[in-house]
């Protein structure tokens, strides 16, 4: 009996301390599970916090992002340049937006620029992000101001003016080859050097005049866009072309009347005209055209104008130019002819005697002195017989229309001797500095 009362409390002390076992072992696992719940739910909120953590880095990525946009970094630049017949809006169908935002854009640009006067070849650059979106568009207008369209959030427009930085550059170079490559090779901006023969297409023929050591002087005025470092070249102020010692030479010069225009030293105009009449003091006898010759007594084409004066009157260069012939022809006697460009030409018939130094190829410089009133060759007194030849053509020298050029006189005379020294002096500077 006492076994079996033994038995009992010993299996019950069993189930018990297993019941005791099993509680305390589930309570330990619990308070695991729990734990681990807790270090899950800690761990979401980790988790969690990087994820606010990633948010904020996020947004100040965008942050840094908007920060860049803003000094034009990370984003691409499309350019686009604007070709005949191109819009605006055809433009913007080359970008994925919507109508309604083109009509938008189209809209506020409108608004502060006429988008009629975009110009052929004119530069509009996109703006593009990483999500291939526009973020801007600029485009310059006539080099005055920058128009900016802001597509970021709303699409605004607006305009900045150009900050120009104004400078003077000089150069000095001697022709091996030709003015214009020789110019390039020298640094001369290509806009100068259009100028620059443009400036000289009076005075001398480009293909053939241009000799090896000629030498070339220029200085010219340019601005640089802040913006964009865009450089426009604008103006000569000094130029000069010395072949051997004939110097042509022009300063730049802002007239009485507002007019920006080229003298030398003497106050004579860049546009100077072929002489009418090359000598002082002449009466014309015999005009340009049909006539009966006064000694073969046909009638017969008279290629020129015929002046009478006193045999040894002096007879100047009708304008500057490379003395083409120099010598007996026919009947014309003594004869020059200067070739002025590449499209003009003068003739001096019947002379007594040439200038000392007038040779052929020899330079002349308008109103130089070539030679001298005679009767020799067909000629039925002492006179000139003077022609102009246009492009291979006789034309009539009294009916000759070529812009005049103007002498500065008196007070603007002054005014512009006092310019051209400052203007040769900062040339100097510029050179030599
Ligand atoms: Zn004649």
């Amino acid at each position: 009996m006492i076994s079996s009362i033994k038995f009992f409390i010993f299996t019950c002390l069993l189930f018990l301390g297993y019941y005791i076992f099993y509680v305390e072992y589930n309570n330990i696992l619990n308070t695991n599970l729990l734990k681990n719940n807790f270090q899950i739910k800690e761990k979401n909120k980790i988790v969690t916090s990087k994820k606010l953590e990633t948010n904020e880095e996020t947004l100040n990525k965008n942050y840094i992002k908007k920060e860049n946009n803003l000094i034009n970094k990370k984003l691409k630049i499309k350019k686009i340049i604007v070709s005949k017949g191109d819009t605006f809006s055809k433009i913007l169908n080359l970008f994925d937006l919507s109508d309604r935002e083109s009509f938008e854009i189209i809209n506020k640009i409108e608004s502060i620029f006429d988008l009629r006067r975009l110009n052929v070849n004119q530069h509009i650059d996109f703006y593009i992000n990483e999500t291939e979106d526009i973020e801007k568009i600029e485009f310059i207008d006539n080099l005055e101001s920058l128009i900016v369209v802001d597509l970021n959030d709303t699409i605004s427009v607006k305009k900045i003016q150009l900050e120009k930085l104004f400078y003077k550059s000089s150069h000095e170079f001697t022709i091996s080859e030709s003015l214009y490559s020789d110019g390039i090779k020298n640094g001369l901006p290509q806009d100068i050097l259009i100028k620059l023969i443009k400036l000289y297409s009076f005075d001398l023929d480009f293909q053939r005049d241009i000799r090896i050591n000629t030498n070339v002087e220029v200085s010219y005025d340019y601005y640089q866009i802040k913006q964009n470092e865009e450089i426009k070249y604008t103006d000569i102020n000094y130029a000069l072309i010395s072949i051997n010692d004939k110097k042509l030479e022009y300063f730049k010069f802002e007239t009485d009347e507002g007019n920006i225009d080229y003298f030398n030293r003497e106050g004579k105009n860049v546009k100077k005209s072929i002489l009418k009449t090359p000598l002082d003091g002449a009466r014309l006898s015999s005009n340009f055209g049909m006539r009966k010759h006064p000694i073969s007594g046909y009638n017969k084409m008279h290629k020129g104008v015929d002046f009478a004066a006193p045999t040894g009157t002096p007879v100047y260069a009708g304008g500057n130019g490379i003395i083409e012939f120099v010598g007996n022809n026919g009947g014309y006697g003594k004869y020059i002819r200067i070739r002025h460009n590449n499209e003009y030409k003068t003739a001096y018939a019947h002379l007594s005697s040439y200038k000392k130094g007038i040779t052929k190829g020899a330079r002349v410089i308008q109103g130089d002195i070539i030679g001298f009133v005679g009767n020799t060759g067909n000629s039925t007194g002492p006179h000139l017989h003077y022609e102009i030849i246009y492009q291979g053509k006789h034309i009539n020298p009294l009916k000759l229309k070529l812009p005049s050029g103007r002498v500065l006189e008196g007070n603007e005379f002054e005014r512009f001797k006092n310019e051209f020294k400052i203007i040769y002096a900062n040339h100097l500077n510029l050179l030599y500095e």
